[in-house]
Order: structure tokens, then sequence, then C-alpha cells
């Protein structure tokens, strides 16, 4: 595509961000799978180098295939927005092994010993593994707020001078929490402190942080961004470009969480329908969300498109459509959930999220089966709660499942 053309929605960006690579012929950008790259004289070695990019030395430190995911992602982060001087927002994007990858970058090259971290306590389980059991040997201090608060938040953050970084996930497990992106960022930047987004479960077509000023989006993209379920991968998107090819570029060098080609390959043929997907993900979870609501055998369904969700007007505010992630309490408790899961016949019954296929687990039995009751009843997983990712199948087939699996419990 020539310099000068403008988008006008995200497909056509995750279509044609990457350029054709006219050397090898190839409409796709091939799989790289290779360590290392020639260099044709000492010369050429040292300008590879010194450059900006650093896609053509070492797979460790880059490679055409994670590039091409990288180019799109940040093109996606960025689509429509404008950086303080008008200009079109430029992002630079890292792709890492795992979404844990891109978080251990984020937070080992935002933080040292003496700071402090604050966030929600509504967190992804591995976020908050991370914080508790890494962060704080490194002697980083975590402190939890509930961010909906927005008096808390700027008590917090007055009375902890050692706060550096404020990581928000939005929305969040199970309750499908969602916190105010651009109230909180604006406090954080009252007091000069650095904002990081976890925006996993929205995707950059529901939902673009940088909108509102973070510093940091980052994603597994292992679940809507791939899509399909076939590669484990995350990506750390900053907006200081230079600190994102020193600093960050480094730490995430050295630390070792690189991507691999095939992984990355995936990830990029995922992107293509992204927003397809979404927009028929959002609309049979509206529908499933509906059908769940009015059901006798269902005491409460937490998902933040029905207007009953305590954070309804929050996400009506900064996502295009709610997304496709949910969860619901059976009246039935324990059994009920077992017997709910073992009923189905078409829905998949796994853990993760965000793939074509709708994906329900049952925490109490599953994910959270070893945590003690009260640590499960803080983090609103009780006995009874189904989680459900809604897939893009016809949705009459997932309601027909839903319906006869509810029969019997
Ligand atoms: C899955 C997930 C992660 C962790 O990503 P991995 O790719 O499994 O390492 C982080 N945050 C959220 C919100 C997730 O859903």
């Amino acid at each position: 595509m020539n310099k000068d053309f403008s988008f006008s929605g995200i497909s056509s960006v995750a279509l044609h961000t990457t350029p054709k690579d006219y050397d090898t012929y190839a409409h796709l950008t091939p799989i790289y799978a290779t360590s290392t790259f020639i260099f044709n004289s000492a010369q050429e070695g040292m300008q590879r180098f010194e450059g900006d990019n650093k896609e053509k030395i070492y797979s460790r430190w880059g490679n055409p295939t994670f590039k091409a995911a990288e180019d799109t992602i940040a093109a996606l982060e960025a689509f429509g927005l404008k950086d303080n001087d008008g200009n079109n927002l430029q992002l630079k994007a890292l792709l890492h092994a795992s979404g844990q990858a891109a978080m251990t970058t984020l937070f080992l090259s935002n933080l040292k010993a003496g700071d402090a971290v604050l966030s929600h306590y509504s967190l992804y389980g591995g976020t908050y593994e991370l914080m508790y059991k890494v962060l704080t040997q490194m002697g980083v201090q975590i402190i939890i707020a509930d961010l909906r608060d927005l008096n808390l938040v700027e008590k917090t953050i007055k009375e902890n001078k050692n706060i550096q970084l404020i990581h928000i996930e939005t929305p969040a497990n199970p309750t499908i929490q969602c916190i105010d992106i651009e109230a909180v960022t604006l406090i954080a930047k009252q007091h000069q402190k650095i904002v990081s987004v976890d925006n996993t479960f929205a995707s950059p077509y529901l939902q673009q942080p940088f909108k509102f000023g973070v510093d940091y989006v980052l994603h597994s993209t292992t679940k809507f961004l791939n899509g399909h379920g076939t590669a484990i991968g995350g990506v750390l998107v900053g907006k200081n470009i230079e600190q994102m090819k020193t600093k960050v570029w480094k730490w995430h060098s050295l630390l070792g969480g690189n991507a691999n080609a095939f992984d990355a390959f995936l990830l990029s043929n995922g992107l293509k329908t992204l927003e397809l997907r979404m927009e028929r993900h959002c609309n049979n979870a509206m529908q499933v969300a509906k059908f769940l609501q009015q059901h006798n055998t269902v005491a409460h369904v937490n998902y933040n498109g029905l207007k009953e969700h305590p954070d309804f007007l929050v996400s009506e505010k900064q996502m295009k459509h709610p997304g496709a992630v949910m969860s619901f309490e059976l009246k039935g408790g324990l059994n009920a959930g077992k017997n709910f899961i073992d009923n189905l016949k078409m829905c998949t019954r796994a853990v993760s999220l965000g793939t074509i296929d709708t994906l329900v687990s049952h925490p109490a039995s599953m994910t959270h089966f070893s945590v003690p009751k009260e640590e499960k009843i803080k983090y609103g997983i009780t006995d009874g709660l189904i989680r459900i990712s809604v897939g893009i199948e016809n949705v009459e087939d997932i309601l027909q499942d839903l319906a006869q699996a509810m029969e019997h419990l």
C-alpha cells in the first residue's frame, strides 16, 4: 500500500500494514525459521547493529516474522489516534513468548527495588502471582486498591510516594469488572506515574487505551488476537518509541522471552480477521447473556454489556462492544456447576478464552480448585460459577447446548 493511503477501518489496517515482500514475491511474510542472519560485510553488520530495527541479526533480538505481527498490532492499537502534536500516533510493539513474558518485561524494565506497583484486586491469576511471588522478592512492593474508587486511587497515590506504575486490567476476570482507564490515567498523570493496561479481554478493536494517554498496553496474544487457540504469545506495546527501542528492548532481549517464527506467523494470520471475529463474538455474547439472565437455574450473570452490571457505564464509555467473556452463577452450587459442565454437548470444556469456539470452564473444580474458600470468595469465585468465552458458532447452537445442559442439574 502507498504511504499516503489512509485507512478507514481496522480490517484494512490488519490486512495491509505489513509491506508485501517483493524480494521473495511471497504474498505473506514467510516463517523465518532461522536463529541468525548473514552479514555481507563488516560494514553491513555494523549498520544493522547500529540501526533502529534489530530484526535481522539474531532471533532473540528480533525476526522479520515477529516484526510483521508487531507492526500490525502497533498499527491496530494506534488506529485513528493522534499524538500531542496532532500527528498520527506511533507505537512500537515487542512480541514475546507469552503474555506472562510480556508482563515480565513491562515490570522489570520499569521498576526497581524500593518502587511500588498499584493495581486492582480482580487480576489475571498469573499477573497476581508474578507480582506477589516474583516482584516482591526483588524488593518491589505491591499495593492493591479498588481502582473503581477514584478517591481511593488518588489517596493511595498520595500516601505511597514509591508507587511508580499503575497497572490496569479491564475488563477483568471472573466478574468482568471494568476500570475507567481515562479517569485513573488522569489522576496517575497528575502525579507523573506510569500507566499500563492489560487489554487482553477487549482487543484493540473494542478498546484503545492509548486514547486516554496510557504508556503501555499489553496482551496475551494467546486469546483474541491469535483467536484460533493455536499458540501461546504476548505483546508489549509502548508509545515512548525511543525507550521501547533501548531500555525496554534491552530487558526483553536479556530476559530471553522471545517469540518464535511459527507462532508469530499464526498470530499474523489470526489478526487479519480480528474485526470480523470480534463482531460475531460480541453479537453472540449479548444473546447468550440475555438467555442466561432469564433462565430459572441461573442466580446471576456477570456481563458488562448488561445494564445491571455495576460497571456497565464505564464499559459503555470506553469499549466499542462489551466483549465476549462472561460468568454466571448457577443456583445449585458445586454439583450444579459440575453437572452443567459434564452435560455440554457442543461447547468446549477448557480454560483460556478468545478462541473461535465457545470455551466453558468451572473455576471451583478447575483453575481455582486448590485455592482456599475465603480467597475464592474475595475474588468472586463461588461454587456454582461458570465462565464462558462465547465463540463464533451459530448462536442458536450455543443457546441450544446451554439450554440442554441446564435441564438436569
Ligand atoms: C491469559 C492472560 C494472561 C497471560 O497470558 P499467557 O499468554 O497465558 O502467558 C495475562 N492477562 C490476561 C488478562 C490473560 O487472560
